[in-house]
């Protein structure tokens, strides 16, 4: 007789083997068999526990990566659609600066027509009255003319 050992069923028993070499490990007392057993049980708790940790750490891994991804997705969402942003408001920007540019050589050039047509009032104002002093001057010249005629018809008289 060889003792107590535990069987695969995970039970401690007399070992009966006597034909064949029995494979199990053997204990001396049912005691030992017994502490032999649990100390087994507690290991295989603490593996199915460790195995239990590590599976839940692969898929809180792969929730962070599949977050990071998220995360990193977004940022390149939202600085992608702020660019356009950008871009929509700069070329707005742009229309707005040109028309303004339009709407200021318009005006430019309607202030340079008032201008011309002011200059060429004031030119053909000296004109007038430089040919109306003329006419005064020959006026003048004619009354001066017909005085001295006078003038000379008087003496000759
Ligand atoms: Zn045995």
């Amino acid at each position: 007789m060889r003792g107590y050992h535990v069987s695969k069923d995970g039970k401690v028993r007399k070992c009966t083997a006597t034909k064949q070499e029995c494979p199990l490990q053997h204990y001396p007392t049912r005691e030992q068999a017994n502490n032999a057993l649990e100390k087994l049980n507690r290991d295989e708790h603490g593996l199915l526990s460790q195995m239990k940790i590590k599976t839940n750490l692969d898929s809180v891994e792969s929730v962070v990566k599949d977050e990071k991804k998220e995360i990193v997705e977004n940022l390149l969402n939202n600085a992608e659609s702020r660019l356009s942003e950008i871009e929509k408001h700069r070329k707005k920007k742009e229309a707005q600066d040109r028309k303004l540019q339009a709407q200021q050589l318009k005006e430019l050039a309607t202030m340079s027509n008032i201008l011309k047509k002011e200059q060429k009032d004031k030119e053909k104002l000296i004109k007038q009255q430089k040919k109306s002093q003329i006419q005064e001057l020959d006026n003048i010249e004619q009354l001066m003319k017909i005085a001295s005629q006078q003038e000379q018809q008087v003496a000759y008289a």
